[in-house]
């Protein structure tokens, strides 16, 4: 409840927060990291990080999110926290739901882990949620599409196993301005009958992901992968319809890397990361902040925000969660999505 009321406040822009605890071969000392939950009225939690520098000092430093999720939280209590926003979109909110950080941070855990991320949590729950509203005179068609955009090129990742991406297929965003609704050709629409889709949906989609030369993780970390849920909803008693589209995305990497240290394909690759989730960044902070700001959103500037334009605007709703480590030696990096964050907030 108090995120709705936050929600009002706020606008529809809303900024989480998780840490990732270390790994078995990590450093456990996390003691420069000190998460304060209650301190606020406005109901927002604050982190402090404490950075010695090389004279021995330590400078704490503060940042605030809607809400921190800290190391020892579950997949399933980040999901009961986002479950209202998710389901918003039976009622035909375009919701887009973002997970941020350096590689290695957490992100595909949070949004793709195979037994309780976002994604298959969302999947299995929309089915329970449609059977109840079933009784209200309320059916939906479900339809879905899983999207890559690798090096600016977007890449169809549920399509057919004799289909060879590389050469023939062509994959555009046209924008329709009239009924403002964006589209991208020759993807595959995948009818959602049941639960028990997603587990194989997913691991097409991974193995359609790896290349010869690169793993599924390491071009993972390399691209942006969009899942979106397109639901579609008719109420046979009240004439009612509906009309939402859940976007869940998996960024890349956020970290920074020298451009100077690297050539070719990869500085290009490097540079369209940095492009991209920048224009992101921008993005939604304009969103968030005033009328005159939102009328020159720089929704062009890259493929994702492009295609995400019409979820962004309009009846909309979106989250960020920024995935940071707790460890002590991605201390620099983590600043860096910490300080992302509270340009987008
Ligand atoms: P990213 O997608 O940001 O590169 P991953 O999701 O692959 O990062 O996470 C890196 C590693 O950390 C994986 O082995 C993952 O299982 C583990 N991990 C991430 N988040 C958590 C968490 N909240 N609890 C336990 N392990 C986690
Ligand atoms: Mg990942």
């Amino acid at each position: 409840a108090l995120h709705n009321e936050l929600q009002e406040l706020r606008g529809n822009i809303r900024v989480f927060c998780r840490i990732r605890p270390p790994l078995k071969y990590e450093n456990p000392n996390t003691s420069h990291l000190s998460v304060n939950k209650f301190d606020d009225e406005n109901g927002c939690q604050t982190m402090e990080i404490v950075k010695s520098n090389n004279s021995g000092n330590s400078i704490p430093q503060h940042f605030k999110f809607d809400r921190i999720f800290d190391q020892n939280e579950t997949n399933e209590s980040v999901f009961e926290e986002i479950g209202q926003l998710v389901q918003s979109s039976l009622d035909g909110y375009n919701v887009c739901i973002f997970a941020y950080g350096q590689t290695g941070s957490g992100k595909t855990y949070t949004m793709l882990n195979p037994r309780n991320g976002i994604i298959p949590a969302t999947i299995t729950h929309i089915f329970s949620w449609i059977e109840n509203l079933k009784e209200r005179g309320w059916n939906y068609e479900i339809n879905c599409q899983f999207i890559e955009i690798y090096n600016e090129n977007i890449a169809d990742l549920l399509r057919g196993d004799q289909e060879d991406e590389q050469t023939n297929t062509k994959h555009e965003i046209r924008h329709n301005q009239e009924t403002n609704t964006t589209s991208v050709t020759n993807i595959t629409l995948c009818p959602l009958n049941s639960e028990e889709q997603v587990e194989s949906l997913l691991k097409k989609a991974n193995r359609l992901r790896s290349t010869a030369s690169t793993s599924a993780n390491e071009r993972s970390s390399r691209s942006h992968s969009v899942f979106i849920i397109f639901l579609k909803g008719s109420n046979h008693l009240t004439g009612e319809e509906s009309d939402g589209i859940l976007n869940l995305v998996d960024l890349a990497g956020s970290e920074r890397i020298n451009t100077s240290q690297v050539l070719g394909e990869r500085l290009r690759e490097t540079q369209n990361i940095n492009k991209s989730l920048s224009c992101l960044g921008d993005v939604v902070h304009a969103l968030g902040s005033n009328d005159a700001a939102k009328r020159h959103i720089p929704f062009r500037n890259s493929k994702l925000t492009y295609l995400l334009q019409y979820s962004l605007t309009g009846n909309s709703k979106t989250l960020m969660f920024v995935n940071i480590s707790a460890c002590e030696s991605h201390l620099n990096e983590t600043l860096n999505s910490l300080r992302f964050a509270s340009k987008v907030n």
